[in-house]
């Protein structure tokens, strides 16, 4: 091959190398990423996020909404916002869009010709699309990114799930027990990308009359809350439908602050609190060791760990809360990525390691991996999971 035909194929990878890079940079500023989404569509999902973001921001935190829905893009419609454009900062960054001085969020619609444009995004385009609204825009620092993705479990939450690792999926549904199936879908997805749950809202769940101040559940309530239950994961409250949200979704006039003593802003507003004290809680529960993700270098096939650290290039990854096991997985590091890289996009939070050259140990631990030392190198990794978390119990 000759000079010329190399070339194009290292530049691309440096330009891969670059994305990447930015990617990394922008979403370490960012403190919690929440990807909001549902089974099938028409449940509230992007009024749950809209309201969520524009309830965090009244709360002083510093928060970005970005839609990835590329087919049907709402929030700026929702927002009030369709006239509010992109601009470039000073220093040639492109920034997402002011919404309020809290509030930050961005939408394929303004980059689009006209707003009925009908748009065909192939897979590849769509990756590629959502990486940039997270690479090459200037989010800044945030405290939280709510992200609306579009229903189901396609190419953009996939997109999502993989770029911003460490997002956590909080997952609306309605109490309809066809809903209720597609939870399930959800969760199936977040367990397969590995992405943590936050915990799961009930919208339209109930009504309140309007005449007499009464709940009348006009749906069924409480499905939501019972597989949250059942499935160990956090509920984190039920919205009751008022007829004015739709109203006010089509008129760019967010729900909580247009109505806030209604008893669904209310709710938004408890929903709120929850979020606020579930993602301070997944935090401390790594900090804490209650929630591990652990990697080990293993051989090929993976039957025992491999204990010389610069010949592994399979990692056994386990899943652990609470001194369970919720996933295991065995994934091949890329012959050319960085170790530290290779277990920052797999979101490890901790390595079994046998006698690691020091360099390497410090280089892990000052990126915040900890590392966990064996003097059994040649045991299956399973059984240096379940000794860990005997350790643990004790
Ligand atoms: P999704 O994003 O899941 O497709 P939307 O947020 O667009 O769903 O909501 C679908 C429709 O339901 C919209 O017209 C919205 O205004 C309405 N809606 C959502 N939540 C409620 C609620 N709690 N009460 C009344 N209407 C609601």
């Amino acid at each position: 091959m000759d000079q010329k035909e190399k070339n194009p194929v290292k530049e691309k990878h440096f330009l891969m190398d670059q994305q990447d890079k930015k990617i990394r940079e922008q979403l370490s500023k960012i403190r919690y990423k929440i990807m909001v989404m549902s089974g099938k569509g028409g449940v509230g999902k992007s009024t749950v996020s809209v309201n969520v973001a524009i309830g965090l921001s009244l709360q002083d935190f510093m928060v970005g909404l970005l839609d990835v829905d590329l087919h049907g893009p709402n929030i700026p419609k929702m927002l009030g916002a369709r006239d509010l454009k992109l601009s470039r900062k000073p220093d040639g960054k492109i920034g997402a869009i002011k919404y309020s001085p809290n509030l930050k969020f961005l939408s394929i619609e303004p980059l689009l010709p006209s707003e009925d444009a009908a748009v065909i995004w192939r897979g590849p385009l769509k990756h590629s699309a959502i990486r940039q609204f997270i690479g090459d825009i200037d989010w800044g620092e945030l405290d939280y990114l709510v992200i609306d993705a579009p229903p189901g479990t396609g190419d953009e939450p996939l997109t999502v799930a993989k770029t911003i690792p460490d997002a956590y999926a909080l997952i609306v549904t309605t109490p309809q027990e066809v809903s209720l199936i597609d939870v399930k879908k959800s969760i199936r997805f977040c367990q397969k990308t590995k992405m943590r749950i936050l915990g799961i809202v009930e919208n339209m769940s109930g009504f309140i009359c309007p005449h007499c101040g009464k709940p009348i559940d006009l749906f069924k309530k409480g499905g939501g809350e019972k597989l949250a239950q059942e499935l160990g994961l956090r509920f984190l409250g039920r919205i009751p439908i008022d007829p004015r949200v739709v109203d006010t979704g089509d008129t760019g006039r967010p729900f909580i602050a247009a109505y806030p003593e209604s008893p669904t802003a209310k709710a938004f507003e408890e929903l709120i609190r929850k979020i606020i004290s579930a993602t301070e809680e997944m935090e401390r529960d790594v900090l804490e060791g209650r929630y591990m993700r652990v990697a080990i270098p293993v051989d090929t096939p993976p039957n025992k760990m491999e204990a010389d650290i610069n010949k592994a290039d399979m990692y056994a990854i386990y899943d652990i809360e609470n001194g369970k096991i919720l996933v295991k997985d065995v994934i091949k590091k890329p012959e050319n990525q960085d170790l530290l890289d290779f277990l920052k996009e797999q979101v490890a939070t901790h390595i079994i390691l046998f006698n690691p050259p020091k360099e390497l140990a410090d280089y892990l631990s000052d990126n915040g991996i900890i590392i966990l030392l064996t003097d059994s190198p040649q045991e299956a990794p399973d059984n240096l999971i379940n000794e860990l978390i005997k350790v643990q119990n004790q």
